[in-house]
Protein backbone atom coordinates (compact mmCIF):
# COMPACT_ATOMS: atom_id res chain seq x y z
CA UNK A 1 0.00 0.00 0.00
CA UNK A 2 1.48 3.28 -0.77
CA UNK A 3 1.04 6.14 2.09
CA UNK A 4 1.23 9.77 1.67
CA UNK A 5 4.61 9.89 3.73
CA UNK A 6 7.39 8.09 4.92
CA UNK A 7 7.16 9.52 8.43
CA UNK A 8 3.83 11.69 9.96
CA UNK A 9 4.81 13.22 13.90
CA UNK A 10 2.20 14.56 16.16
CA UNK A 11 3.57 17.09 17.70
CA UNK A 12 6.16 20.01 16.35
CA UNK A 13 7.99 20.49 19.92
CA UNK A 14 11.76 19.97 20.32
CA UNK A 15 11.47 16.07 19.95
CA UNK A 16 8.96 15.93 16.70
CA UNK A 17 11.07 18.88 15.04
CA UNK A 18 14.45 17.05 15.63
CA UNK A 19 13.33 14.16 14.40
CA UNK A 20 11.01 15.07 11.44
CA UNK A 21 13.69 17.43 10.12
CA UNK A 22 16.33 15.15 10.13
CA UNK A 23 14.45 12.53 8.29
CA UNK A 24 13.36 14.65 6.10
CA UNK A 25 16.97 15.71 5.52
CA UNK A 26 17.72 12.48 5.42
CA UNK A 27 15.45 11.96 2.11
CA UNK A 28 12.19 10.70 3.29
CA UNK A 29 8.92 12.01 2.93
CA UNK A 30 7.71 14.07 6.19
CA UNK A 31 4.97 15.73 7.39
CA UNK A 32 3.93 17.29 11.02
CA UNK A 33 0.70 18.38 12.47
CA UNK A 34 0.66 20.94 15.15
CA UNK A 35 -2.55 22.53 16.73
CA UNK A 36 -0.43 25.56 18.09
CA UNK A 37 2.41 27.75 16.88
CA UNK A 38 5.71 25.04 16.10
CA UNK A 39 8.04 25.11 18.61
CA UNK A 40 6.43 22.81 21.66
CA UNK A 41 7.24 23.52 25.60
CA UNK A 42 10.69 24.64 25.18
CA UNK A 43 9.73 27.52 22.79
CA UNK A 44 6.60 28.88 23.48
CA UNK A 45 5.79 28.02 26.96
CA UNK A 46 8.74 26.80 28.86
CA UNK A 47 12.83 27.08 28.71
CA UNK A 48 12.74 29.74 26.58
CA UNK A 49 10.44 32.26 27.44
CA UNK A 50 11.57 31.75 31.18
CA UNK A 51 15.23 32.45 30.44
CA UNK A 52 14.10 35.51 29.13
CA UNK A 53 12.56 36.09 32.46
CA UNK A 54 14.96 34.89 33.96
CA UNK A 55 17.75 37.38 32.21
CA UNK A 56 14.96 40.21 33.11
CA UNK A 57 15.32 39.53 36.79
CA UNK A 58 18.88 39.32 37.38
CA UNK A 59 19.38 43.11 36.47
CA UNK A 60 17.78 43.25 39.56
CA UNK A 61 20.22 41.93 41.75
CA UNK A 62 22.81 43.14 38.95
CA UNK A 63 21.64 47.02 40.23
CA UNK A 64 21.92 46.76 43.32
CA UNK A 65 25.67 44.86 43.15
CA UNK A 66 26.54 48.27 40.92
CA UNK A 67 26.40 50.17 43.34
CA UNK A 68 29.80 49.39 45.63
CA UNK A 69 31.37 49.47 42.13
CA UNK A 70 30.75 53.26 42.01
CA UNK A 71 27.81 53.50 39.65
CA UNK A 72 24.94 55.36 40.43
CA UNK A 73 21.78 54.34 38.97
CA UNK A 74 18.55 56.52 40.35
CA UNK A 75 15.02 56.09 39.23
CA UNK A 76 15.22 52.05 37.94
CA UNK A 77 12.35 50.60 37.35
CA UNK A 78 11.12 47.41 35.66
CA UNK A 79 8.14 48.11 33.01
CA UNK A 80 6.26 44.17 32.99
CA UNK A 81 4.29 44.89 29.90
CA UNK A 82 7.58 45.77 28.07
CA UNK A 83 9.32 42.86 28.81
CA UNK A 84 6.38 40.32 27.80
CA UNK A 85 5.95 42.37 24.70
CA UNK A 86 9.45 41.91 23.77
CA UNK A 87 9.51 38.57 25.16
CA UNK A 88 6.48 37.52 22.85
CA UNK A 89 8.03 39.02 20.05
CA UNK A 90 11.10 37.17 19.80
CA UNK A 91 8.90 33.95 20.55
CA UNK A 92 7.18 35.41 16.73
CA UNK A 93 10.76 35.45 15.05
CA UNK A 94 11.23 31.73 16.69
CA UNK A 95 8.00 30.44 15.24
CA UNK A 96 9.12 31.61 11.59
CA UNK A 97 12.29 30.31 12.23
CA UNK A 98 11.28 27.11 13.29
CA UNK A 99 8.45 27.14 10.40
CA UNK A 100 11.48 27.75 7.66
CA UNK A 101 13.84 24.93 9.21
CA UNK A 102 10.96 22.90 8.32
CA UNK A 103 10.51 23.67 4.93
CA UNK A 104 14.23 23.73 4.22
CA UNK A 105 13.96 20.08 4.74
CA UNK A 106 10.99 19.55 3.10
CA UNK A 107 8.59 18.78 5.67
CA UNK A 108 5.09 19.58 5.17
CA UNK A 109 3.71 21.36 8.23
CA UNK A 110 0.02 20.40 8.32
CA UNK A 111 -1.92 22.83 11.14
CA UNK A 112 -4.78 21.03 13.26
CA UNK A 113 -4.95 18.78 15.95
CA UNK A 114 -4.54 15.55 15.31
CA UNK A 115 -5.55 12.10 15.67
CA UNK A 116 -4.91 8.42 15.42
CA UNK A 117 -7.78 6.52 13.16
CA UNK A 118 -5.62 3.63 12.70
CA UNK A 119 -1.85 2.38 13.21
CA UNK A 120 -1.22 4.12 9.90
CA UNK A 121 -4.15 6.72 9.35
CA UNK A 122 -4.17 10.23 11.25
CA UNK A 123 -7.36 12.29 10.88
CA UNK A 124 -6.59 16.59 11.19
CA UNK A 125 -8.78 19.52 11.91
CA UNK A 126 -12.64 18.87 12.68
CA UNK A 127 -16.09 19.18 10.22
CA UNK A 128 -15.76 20.06 7.01
CA UNK A 129 -11.44 20.80 7.53
CA UNK A 130 -10.85 17.16 8.37
CA UNK A 131 -8.26 15.68 6.63
CA UNK A 132 -6.80 11.92 6.69
CA UNK A 133 -3.12 11.64 5.75
CA UNK A 134 -1.47 8.22 6.11
CA UNK A 135 1.81 7.33 6.88
CA UNK A 136 4.62 4.25 7.08
CA UNK A 137 5.54 5.47 10.02
CA UNK A 138 3.75 7.30 13.00
CA UNK A 139 6.02 9.09 15.58
CA UNK A 140 4.00 10.61 18.90
CA UNK A 141 5.43 13.84 20.47
CA UNK A 142 3.08 15.68 22.20
CA UNK A 143 4.58 16.90 25.12
CA UNK A 144 3.11 17.55 28.64
CA UNK A 145 1.13 19.51 30.28
CA UNK A 146 0.61 20.91 33.86
CA UNK A 147 -1.54 19.41 35.82
CA UNK A 148 -3.01 20.37 38.71
CA UNK A 149 -4.35 18.18 42.14
CA UNK A 150 -7.90 18.17 42.92
CA UNK A 151 -7.94 20.53 45.68
CA UNK A 152 -10.72 22.85 46.18
CA UNK A 153 -11.09 25.98 44.83
CA UNK A 154 -7.74 25.31 42.88
CA UNK A 155 -9.25 26.12 39.53
CA UNK A 156 -8.64 28.87 39.00
CA UNK A 157 -4.46 29.18 39.63
CA UNK A 158 -2.12 29.82 36.88
CA UNK A 159 0.03 27.52 35.76
CA UNK A 160 3.71 28.16 34.72
CA UNK A 161 1.71 28.74 30.82
CA UNK A 162 -0.28 31.76 32.34
CA UNK A 163 2.17 33.05 34.49
CA UNK A 164 4.55 33.44 31.17
CA UNK A 165 2.15 36.45 30.21
CA UNK A 166 0.60 37.89 33.24
CA UNK A 167 -0.44 41.11 32.15
CA UNK A 168 0.17 42.65 35.71
CA UNK A 169 2.71 41.86 38.53
CA UNK A 170 1.05 40.53 41.50
CA UNK A 171 2.03 41.84 44.99
CA UNK A 172 2.22 38.39 46.73
CA UNK A 173 2.40 35.22 44.94
CA UNK A 174 2.04 31.86 46.27
CA UNK A 175 3.55 29.48 44.50
CA UNK A 176 2.36 25.76 44.89
CA UNK A 177 5.47 23.05 44.59
CA UNK A 178 8.73 22.69 45.34
CA UNK A 179 10.49 21.63 41.96
CA UNK A 180 11.98 22.86 38.62
CA UNK A 181 9.39 25.44 38.14
CA UNK A 182 8.46 26.60 41.42
CA UNK A 183 11.91 27.81 42.45
CA UNK A 184 12.14 29.10 38.91
CA UNK A 185 9.27 31.20 39.19
CA UNK A 186 9.99 31.81 42.77
CA UNK A 187 13.43 33.64 41.47
CA UNK A 188 12.32 35.67 38.92
CA UNK A 189 8.90 36.90 40.65
CA UNK A 190 10.74 37.76 43.75
CA UNK A 191 13.58 39.42 41.81
CA UNK A 192 10.88 41.37 40.40
CA UNK A 193 9.76 42.97 43.29
CA UNK A 194 6.85 40.54 44.47
CA UNK A 195 6.71 39.34 47.62
CA UNK A 196 6.86 35.08 46.89
CA UNK A 197 5.77 32.59 49.28
CA UNK A 198 6.28 28.82 48.35
CA UNK A 199 4.37 26.41 49.69
CA UNK A 200 6.25 22.70 49.58
CA UNK A 201 5.10 19.64 50.95
CA UNK A 202 7.90 17.75 51.29
CA UNK A 203 10.83 18.44 53.69
CA UNK A 204 12.90 21.00 51.33
CA UNK A 205 12.51 22.11 47.82
CA UNK A 206 13.93 19.97 45.22
CA UNK A 207 12.94 16.61 45.59
CA UNK A 208 15.63 13.85 44.37
CA UNK A 209 18.16 16.59 43.89
CA UNK A 210 21.63 16.57 46.12
CA UNK A 211 20.98 17.33 49.53
CA UNK A 212 23.82 19.47 49.30
CA UNK A 213 22.10 21.53 46.49
CA UNK A 214 18.74 22.00 48.08
CA UNK A 215 19.90 22.97 51.41
CA UNK A 216 22.10 25.27 49.92
CA UNK A 217 19.45 26.65 47.34
CA UNK A 218 16.86 26.88 50.42
CA UNK A 219 18.94 29.06 52.11
CA UNK A 220 19.73 31.62 49.39
CA UNK A 221 16.37 31.83 48.41
CA UNK A 222 15.49 32.57 51.93
CA UNK A 223 18.32 35.13 52.68
CA UNK A 224 16.73 36.85 49.38
CA UNK A 225 13.34 36.55 51.00
CA UNK A 226 11.37 34.38 49.18
CA UNK A 227 9.10 32.80 52.15
CA UNK A 228 9.40 28.53 52.02
CA UNK A 229 6.73 26.99 53.63
CA UNK A 230 8.13 23.44 54.07
CA UNK A 231 6.06 20.34 54.96
CA UNK A 232 3.18 22.15 54.33
CA UNK A 233 0.31 21.09 51.78
CA UNK A 234 -3.12 22.64 50.64
CA UNK A 235 -6.44 22.02 52.53
CA UNK A 236 -8.27 24.38 49.63
CA UNK A 237 -8.33 27.66 47.97
CA UNK A 238 -10.56 30.43 48.46
CA UNK A 239 -11.23 33.33 45.87
CA UNK A 240 -12.52 36.16 46.64
CA UNK A 241 -12.55 38.46 43.43
CA UNK A 242 -8.74 37.98 42.53
CA UNK A 243 -7.39 37.93 46.45
CA UNK A 244 -7.04 34.36 47.01
CA UNK A 245 -6.92 32.84 50.55
CA UNK A 246 -4.69 29.47 50.53
CA UNK A 247 -5.36 27.49 53.46
CA UNK A 248 -2.77 24.94 55.00
CA UNK A 249 -2.68 21.71 56.32
CA UNK A 250 -1.49 22.95 59.65
CA UNK A 251 -3.84 25.89 59.80
CA UNK A 252 -2.35 28.81 58.53
CA UNK A 253 -4.54 31.03 55.76
CA UNK A 254 -1.89 33.31 53.75
CA UNK A 255 -3.57 35.79 51.48
CA UNK A 256 -2.02 36.60 48.21
CA UNK A 257 -2.96 38.58 44.69
CA UNK A 258 -1.55 35.96 42.59
CA UNK A 259 -1.24 31.83 42.93
CA UNK A 260 0.96 29.79 40.67
CA UNK A 261 0.49 26.21 40.57
CA UNK A 262 3.57 24.21 39.56
CA UNK A 263 2.97 20.79 41.09
CA UNK A 264 4.06 19.00 38.06
CA UNK A 265 2.95 17.79 34.57
CA UNK A 266 1.78 14.83 32.77
CA UNK A 267 1.92 13.96 29.22
CA UNK A 268 -0.39 14.85 26.72
CA UNK A 269 -1.88 11.90 25.39
CA UNK A 270 -5.16 12.25 25.85
CA UNK A 271 -7.93 12.19 22.90
CA UNK A 272 -4.85 11.03 20.81
CA UNK A 273 -6.45 7.56 20.25
CA UNK A 274 -3.82 5.61 21.40
CA UNK A 275 -6.50 2.89 22.73
CA UNK A 276 -7.91 2.92 19.32
CA UNK A 277 -4.68 1.67 17.46
CA UNK A 278 -3.37 -0.15 20.67
CA UNK A 279 -1.03 1.70 21.83
CA UNK A 280 0.18 1.06 25.46
CA UNK A 281 0.05 3.70 28.18
CA UNK A 282 1.34 3.35 31.84
CA UNK A 283 -0.82 4.63 34.52
CA UNK A 284 -0.33 8.48 34.08
CA UNK A 285 -1.09 8.47 30.75
CA UNK A 286 2.65 8.50 29.56
CA UNK A 287 3.18 6.04 26.35
CA UNK A 288 4.93 3.17 26.49
CA UNK A 289 8.25 2.92 24.28
CA UNK A 290 10.94 0.52 24.32
CA UNK A 291 14.97 1.51 24.23
CA UNK A 292 14.41 2.19 20.57
CA UNK A 293 11.69 4.79 21.47
CA UNK A 294 9.32 2.01 19.78
CA UNK A 295 5.28 2.14 21.26
CA UNK A 296 3.68 -1.81 21.83
CA UNK A 297 2.42 -0.58 18.11
CA UNK A 298 5.78 -1.81 15.73
CA UNK A 299 5.51 1.24 13.47
CA UNK A 300 4.45 3.92 16.05
CA UNK A 301 7.41 5.63 17.97
CA UNK A 302 7.31 8.15 20.50
CA UNK A 303 9.45 10.66 21.89
CA UNK A 304 9.89 13.35 24.50
CA UNK A 305 7.97 14.56 27.21
CA UNK A 306 4.94 12.14 26.29
CA UNK A 307 6.87 9.23 27.34
CA UNK A 308 7.45 11.09 30.73
CA UNK A 309 10.62 9.77 30.70
CA UNK A 310 13.52 12.46 31.10
CA UNK A 311 12.05 15.56 30.54
CA UNK A 312 14.21 17.83 29.20
CA UNK A 313 14.45 19.34 25.95
CA UNK A 314 17.81 17.97 24.94
CA UNK A 315 16.55 14.77 25.37
CA UNK A 316 13.84 14.46 23.36
CA UNK A 317 16.20 16.04 20.82
CA UNK A 318 18.48 13.02 21.22
CA UNK A 319 15.67 10.77 21.33
CA UNK A 320 14.03 12.41 17.52
CA UNK A 321 17.68 12.62 15.75
CA UNK A 322 18.59 9.09 17.41
CA UNK A 323 15.17 7.64 15.17
CA UNK A 324 15.70 10.03 12.56
CA UNK A 325 19.26 8.44 11.60
CA UNK A 326 17.79 4.74 12.85
CA UNK A 327 14.85 4.52 10.42
CA UNK A 328 16.38 6.80 7.57
CA UNK A 329 20.02 6.54 7.32
CA UNK A 330 20.97 2.98 8.46
CA UNK A 331 22.64 4.19 11.85
CA UNK A 332 21.32 2.58 14.43
CA UNK A 333 21.57 4.57 17.71
CA UNK A 334 19.94 4.65 20.80
CA UNK A 335 20.20 7.07 23.53
CA UNK A 336 22.63 6.96 26.93
CA UNK A 337 20.67 8.49 29.45
CA UNK A 338 23.77 8.14 31.61
CA UNK A 339 24.92 11.39 33.22
CA UNK A 340 22.31 13.65 31.96
CA UNK A 341 23.11 17.03 32.73
CA UNK A 342 20.58 19.94 34.06
CA UNK A 343 20.17 22.81 35.14
CA UNK A 344 17.59 24.99 37.12
CA UNK A 345 17.80 28.71 36.78
CA UNK A 346 16.68 29.48 40.29
CA UNK A 347 18.53 32.45 42.07
CA UNK A 348 21.25 31.68 42.18
CA UNK A 349 21.57 28.93 39.37
CA UNK A 350 22.04 25.31 39.84
CA UNK A 351 23.94 23.09 37.52
CA UNK A 352 24.51 19.21 38.26
CA UNK A 353 25.30 16.47 36.46
CA UNK A 354 26.07 12.72 37.40
CA UNK A 355 25.12 10.59 40.96
CA UNK A 356 23.91 12.53 44.15
CA UNK A 357 25.72 11.81 47.71
CA UNK A 358 23.21 9.44 48.52
CA UNK A 359 22.92 7.72 44.51
CA UNK A 360 26.47 7.29 45.01
CA UNK A 361 27.26 5.83 48.60
CA UNK A 362 23.77 3.37 47.56
CA UNK A 363 26.11 2.20 44.28
CA UNK A 364 29.28 2.35 45.26
CA UNK A 365 29.43 2.60 49.24
CA UNK A 366 32.58 4.64 49.98
CA UNK A 367 33.14 7.45 47.89
CA UNK A 368 34.93 10.91 48.34
CA UNK A 369 33.42 14.17 48.68
CA UNK A 370 34.86 17.67 48.07
CA UNK A 371 32.74 20.32 49.03
CA UNK A 372 33.92 24.13 48.55
CA UNK A 373 31.53 26.70 49.92
CA UNK A 374 33.04 30.34 49.40
CA UNK A 375 32.20 34.22 48.65
CA UNK A 376 32.30 35.21 45.36
CA UNK A 377 34.68 37.31 44.27
CA UNK A 378 32.41 39.71 42.84
CA UNK A 379 30.77 39.90 46.14
CA UNK A 380 33.63 41.11 47.94
CA UNK A 381 32.66 44.40 46.75
CA UNK A 382 29.45 44.69 46.15
CA UNK A 383 28.37 43.42 49.69
CA UNK A 384 26.33 40.69 48.20
CA UNK A 385 25.76 38.25 50.95
CA UNK A 386 25.44 35.23 48.45
CA UNK A 387 27.40 32.04 48.43
CA UNK A 388 28.43 29.39 46.09
CA UNK A 389 28.61 25.80 47.02
CA UNK A 390 30.32 23.32 44.66
CA UNK A 391 30.40 19.41 45.12
CA UNK A 392 32.70 16.72 43.65
CA UNK A 393 31.51 12.78 44.44
CA UNK A 394 34.40 10.71 43.41
CA UNK A 395 34.39 6.90 43.11
CA UNK A 396 37.18 5.16 45.31
CA UNK A 397 38.24 2.76 43.53
CA UNK A 398 38.89 4.04 39.69
CA UNK A 399 38.93 7.60 41.64
CA UNK A 400 36.19 8.33 38.20
CA UNK A 401 34.28 11.84 39.12
CA UNK A 402 30.27 10.35 39.34
CA UNK A 403 28.80 13.19 40.59
CA UNK A 404 29.40 17.29 40.00
CA UNK A 405 26.90 19.73 41.80
CA UNK A 406 27.17 23.82 42.09
CA UNK A 407 24.70 26.33 43.13
CA UNK A 408 26.00 29.93 42.24
CA UNK A 409 26.65 32.07 39.33
CA UNK A 410 27.41 30.66 36.14
CA UNK A 411 26.38 26.73 37.39
CA UNK A 412 24.65 25.91 34.07
CA UNK A 413 27.52 26.59 31.64
CA UNK A 414 30.18 25.28 34.17
CA UNK A 415 28.34 22.41 34.34
CA UNK A 416 27.95 21.66 30.79
CA UNK A 417 31.87 22.10 30.43
CA UNK A 418 32.06 19.54 33.37
CA UNK A 419 29.46 16.78 31.95
CA UNK A 420 31.77 16.25 29.01
CA UNK A 421 34.50 15.66 31.59
CA UNK A 422 31.70 12.65 33.27
CA UNK A 423 31.18 11.43 29.93
CA UNK A 424 34.91 10.85 28.92
CA UNK A 425 35.09 8.89 32.67
CA UNK A 426 37.21 11.73 34.04
CA UNK A 427 39.30 11.07 37.48
CA UNK A 428 39.92 13.04 39.74
CA UNK A 429 43.62 13.00 39.06
CA UNK A 430 42.67 14.22 35.78
CA UNK A 431 40.65 17.11 37.49
CA UNK A 432 43.82 17.98 39.40
CA UNK A 433 46.22 17.84 36.71
CA UNK A 434 43.67 20.79 34.37
CA UNK A 435 45.46 24.36 34.70
CA UNK A 436 42.92 26.68 36.78
CA UNK A 437 41.55 29.41 34.73
CA UNK A 438 41.95 32.18 37.59
CA UNK A 439 40.44 34.09 38.93
CA UNK A 440 36.84 32.32 38.47
CA UNK A 441 34.23 30.01 40.28
CA UNK A 442 35.44 27.35 38.27
CA UNK A 443 38.64 26.87 38.92
CA UNK A 444 37.35 25.32 42.70
CA UNK A 445 36.66 22.37 40.61
CA UNK A 446 40.21 21.39 39.68
CA UNK A 447 41.52 22.71 42.98
CA UNK A 448 39.78 20.65 45.75
CA UNK A 449 42.23 19.01 47.48
CA UNK A 450 41.08 17.72 50.37
CA UNK A 451 38.18 15.19 51.01
CA UNK A 452 35.68 16.07 53.89
CA UNK A 453 37.10 14.05 56.33
CA UNK A 454 34.03 12.55 57.61
CA UNK A 455 33.10 11.38 53.95
CA UNK A 456 36.03 9.23 53.13
CA UNK A 457 35.18 6.08 53.38
P1 LIG B 1 8.45 18.60 39.30
O1 LIG B 1 8.03 17.20 39.19
O2 LIG B 1 9.88 18.96 39.19
O3 LIG B 1 7.93 19.20 40.69
C1 LIG B 1 6.59 19.07 41.09
C2 LIG B 1 6.48 19.63 42.49
O4 LIG B 1 5.10 19.61 42.88
C3 LIG B 1 7.24 18.80 43.51
O5 LIG B 1 7.74 19.65 44.49
C4 LIG B 1 6.14 17.90 44.08
O6 LIG B 1 6.39 17.49 45.39
C5 LIG B 1 4.96 18.85 44.07
N1 LIG B 1 3.68 18.17 44.04
C6 LIG B 1 3.20 17.34 43.09
N2 LIG B 1 1.96 16.94 43.41
C7 LIG B 1 1.64 17.52 44.57
C8 LIG B 1 0.51 17.51 45.41
N3 LIG B 1 -0.57 16.79 45.10
N4 LIG B 1 0.54 18.24 46.54
C9 LIG B 1 1.62 18.95 46.87
N5 LIG B 1 2.73 19.02 46.11
C10 LIG B 1 2.74 18.32 44.98
O7 LIG B 1 7.56 19.35 38.24
P2 LIG B 1 7.69 20.76 37.56
O8 LIG B 1 6.29 21.08 37.18
O9 LIG B 1 8.44 21.72 38.40
O10 LIG B 1 8.55 20.45 36.27
C11 LIG B 1 8.11 19.44 35.36
C12 LIG B 1 9.27 18.92 34.57
O11 LIG B 1 9.67 19.92 33.64
C13 LIG B 1 10.51 18.61 35.40
O12 LIG B 1 10.52 17.28 35.80
C14 LIG B 1 11.64 18.93 34.47
O13 LIG B 1 12.06 17.74 33.86
C15 LIG B 1 11.06 19.87 33.45
N6 LIG B 1 11.64 21.21 33.63
C16 LIG B 1 12.97 21.38 33.46
C17 LIG B 1 13.53 22.63 33.64
C18 LIG B 1 15.00 22.82 33.48
O14 LIG B 1 15.66 21.92 32.95
N7 LIG B 1 15.57 23.93 33.92
C19 LIG B 1 12.72 23.79 33.98
C20 LIG B 1 11.35 23.48 34.16
C21 LIG B 1 10.83 22.24 33.98
P3 LIG B 1 7.27 16.19 45.73
O15 LIG B 1 8.68 16.54 45.47
O16 LIG B 1 6.98 15.96 47.16
O17 LIG B 1 6.76 15.10 44.85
Amino acid sequence: MAFDYDLLTIGAGSGGVAATRRAGNYGARTAICEKDQVGGTCVLRGCIPKKLLVYASRFAEELEDSVHFGWSISDASMDWPTLIKNKNLELERLNIIYKKLLSDANVDLIEGTATLVDSHTVAVGAGKGLRRVTSETILLATGGWPVKPSIAGLEPAMTSTEALDLLKLPEHLVILGGGYIAVEFAGIFSKLGVKVTEVVRADNILRGFDEDIRRHLQKEMSRQDVSIRSSATVECVDNDHGVYHIRLSDGDVIEADGLLCAMGRAPNTWGLGLERVGVDITENGAVRVDEWSRTSVANIYAVGDCTDHVNLTPVAIAEGRALADTLYNNDPKKVDYKNIPSAIFSHPEVGTVGLTEKEARERFGEIKVYRSEFRPLKATISGNGGRTMMKLLVELETEKIIGCHMVGDGAAEIVQGLAIALKCGATKRQFDATMAIHPTASEEFVTMYEPLLENVG
